[in-house]
């Protein structure tokens, strides 16, 4: 299931415009800083992380990001950016092509808590997709979380997280409240990395209980 370039499908939410990023801002709401050209959107190194204005729960993510090609570098100095998850968890973006054992904190790990099952990094400067299935926690009347959020990952048509329970957020997340509605955020490291195609599908929470034939 290659997703590269998957058209926008009608019940999506176009989470990057093809000329600038009015529909997103810095952690703190102020305008982003990162450049969009030719509708593809350019980390600008010291500019900050940012974060779409829309927010998502339940919620079916695709995206496409591309590193650059850092041959002097190596561990986390090498194509590092991040897509944080309902601003909470991340799913690491770095250059780990042609590694063989990924780890906890390599392209593709929900940062520090699972390696993915295998690596399926295209080397620098190749496009990649992210395809991601987000279900967020539940939370009991008390507002604790019941059950805690769980992902799906699908990196350049493979499947690399099924289903795994999150330990909570992950290192740095916009805030520690889970259960609730966030934006995708997406990390500046320093790195010239850029991403494009991107929307998301807002999922229900539960299912339906009325036969709807389509
Ligand atoms: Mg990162």
């Amino acid at each position: 299931m290659d997703t590269l370039g998957k058209a926008l499908p009608d019940n999506a939410a176009l989470l990057l415009n093809r000329t600038d990023t009015s529909n997103w801002t810095t952690r703190s709401g102020d305008a982003a800083g990162w450049k969009v050209e030719d509708g593809t959107l350019h980390v600008v190194p010291g500019k900050g992380d940012i974060m779409t204005k829309e927010l998502f729960t339940d919620h079916y993510l695709h995206l496409e990001f591309r590193c650059p090609d850092m041959p002097d570098k190596t561990g986390q100095a090498k194509g590092n950016s991040g897509v944080f998850i309902a601003g909470r968890y991340e799913i690491q973006v770095l250059d780990s092509y042609g590694l063989n054992i990924p780890g906890k904190g390599d392209c593709g790990a929900i940062y520090n808590q699972f390696a993915p099952l295998v690596n399926a990094c295209r080397p620098p400067m190749e496009w990649q997709t992210y395809d991601v299935i987000f279900r967020a926690a539940r939370l009991d009347k008390e507002g604790n979380v019941a059950e805690a959020a769980r992902m799906t990952v699908i990196h350049n048509g493979i499947v690399i997280h099924n289903n795994v329970v999150t330990q909570g957020v992950t290192g740095a997340p916009l805030d520690e409240r889970e259960g609730v509605p966030g934006p995708l955020l997406l990390q500046d490291h320093g790195d010239l990395v850029r991403y494009r195609n991107i929307w998301a599908i807002a999922l229900p929470l539960e299912g339906s209980d009325t036969y709807q034939p389509r």
